[in-house]
């Protein structure tokens, strides 16, 4: 019996997913780290140099949207000058409180302000980031568009989209294995670690469905981005999209 994701009608989707997060957030960096056996560290460290902050005293605010646990925003606040900030979103109360704890520990709650919101109706007026970032983050939503649309809005002029997501593999042998760590592995470290191998099932499930670095990509564009470009990261188990705002 799996999540049945697929038949789920639209309007709950986002509900299934809100229940998957507030049910793993205490656990979630520990099943990242198990469950990409640290790969998401790798990719998450070029994402973040991709955004390109100030190591100066420039200011600059990055907008990080299903920011989760923290990932992403609190290695762009250790790895950029005193008057880079972040505001991290996310949708999940659960998720966030897990973030807000890191952050403190980590004493950047003066560079990074945690909010509740949804990446479809971002709570921010027009142009108001240099930077979006959303990781491991878009495929959750449940209107792809209204979320690239709100990205857009967003953002000053000039600034940058960057989106961090599963993807196609494209390295033959290689997708074979993927595909069998995705379905044997995967729900199996779930049940184990988390006493239910649903939400994994429904992880694997969304990734599966998500559109390809190509498809994805006319999608950016659709939303009004230009000089949008994909870099694949382990034969494109996962991709980096980039688009400006010009
Ligand atoms: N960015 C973090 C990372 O890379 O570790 C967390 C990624 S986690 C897989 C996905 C996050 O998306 C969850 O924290 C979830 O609550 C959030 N999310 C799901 N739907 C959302 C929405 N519509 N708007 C904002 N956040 C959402």
């Amino acid at each position: 019996n799996t999540f049945g994701f697929r038949t789920v009608p639209e309007t709950e989707r986002q509900g299934l997913v809100n229940a998957v997060f507030s049910s793993v957030a205490s656990r979630y960096d520990l099943m990242n780290d198990l469950m990409s056996g640290g790969l998401h560290r790798l990719w998450k460290a070029d994402f973040v140099s991709m955004i390109g902050a100030p190591k100066t005293g420039r200011a600059f605010q990055l907008l990080d949207v299903a920011g989760g646990t923290g990932d992403i925003a609190i290695r762009y606040a250790e790895a950029s000058g005193p008057n880079a900030t972040a505001v991290l979103c996310d949708i999940s109360p659960e998720m966030l409180a897990e973030g807000q704890t890191k952050v403190a520990a980590k004493g950047l709650d003066h560079r990074i302000r945690l909010t509740q919101g949804n990446a479809e109706a971002l709570p921010f007026p027009n142009g108001t980031f240099d930077a979006y970032t959303i990781a491991f983050g878009i495929r959750n939503v449940t209107h792809i568009e209204q979320a690239l649309a709100e990205a857009h809005r967003i953002l000053k002029i000039g600034g940058r989209f960057l989106c961090l997501e599963f993807s196609e593999c494209q390295v033959p042998l290689l997708d074979r294995l993927y595909d069998f760590h995705s379905f044997e592995i995967i729900p199996r470290l779930g049940a184990m670690t988390a006493g239910s191998a649903e939400p994994y099932r429904y992880l694997v499930e969304s990734i599966r469905r998500f559109p390809n670095q190509d498809a994805f990509a006319d999608m950016i564009r659709g939303a009004g981005f230009e000089r949008v470009s994909v870099r694949n990261l382990t034969g494109g188990i996962a991709a980096i999209h980039s688009g400006w705002k010009i």
